[in-house]
C-alpha cells in the first residue's frame, strides 16, 4: 500500500490531520474555501492562503459502498462506505466511513485514524439524529 506524501502546499493539512484536526486552505485574497489542498485558489489563483479549522461535522452527500478491493492491503477492511460528506462549511469532502448501513443525509463527524507512523487519515462516523 502506497500512503501520501506531503509537498510543501499541502503539509500543513497532513500536520494538522496528526494533531486531530481537520483544516482546508482559505484564499487570503478572495476568501474562498478549498479542499482538497491546493497550490493556487481555485477561483482566483492566488497562492496566498490561511488553514482554516473545520468543524468536522457534516452531511452524507452520496456514498458507495465497497466490497471488493483491488490492493490486497484492504482486504480486510471491506465492507465499507466511501463517502461523500457535504461538511458545515459547505466544503465537500471523500472519505470512508465503516458503517454501511449508511444513507444520504446521516450526519457524520470526521475522526483521524492513524494509517502508519505521523500519517493520519479523515474518516467519518454517524451521529445520533439528536446531535
Ligand atoms: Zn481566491
Amino acid at each position: 500500500m502506497s500512503h501520501p506524501v506531503a509537498v510543501s502546499w499541502d503539509k500543513p493539512f497532513w500536520e494538522s490531520a496528526a494533531q486531530g484536526r481537520l483544516v482546508a486552505q482559505q484564499c487570503r485574497d478572495c476568501g474562498r474555501l478549498q479542499h482538497y489542498p491546493r497550490p493556487a485558489c481555485i477561483d482566483c489563483l492566488s497562492q496566498s492562503r490561511d488553514w482554516i479549522r473545520l468543524s468536522g461535522r457534516g452531511t452524507v452527500w452520496s456514498f458507495s459502498i465497497v466490497r471488493q478491493v483491488a490492493d490486497p492491503a484492504f482486504a480486510g477492511e471491506v465492507p465499507f462506505a466511501l463517502v461523500d460528506v457535504e461538511l458545515e462549511e459547505g466544503l465537500r469532502i471523500t472519505s470512508r466511513l465503516d458503517d454501511t448501513s449508511v444513507e444520504i443525509g446521516d450526519r457524520v463527524q470526521v475522526t483521524m485514524r492513524a494509517i502508519a507512523t505521523g500519517l493520519c487519515l479523515p474518516y467519518f462516523e454517524r451521529l445520533p439524529d439528536a446531535l
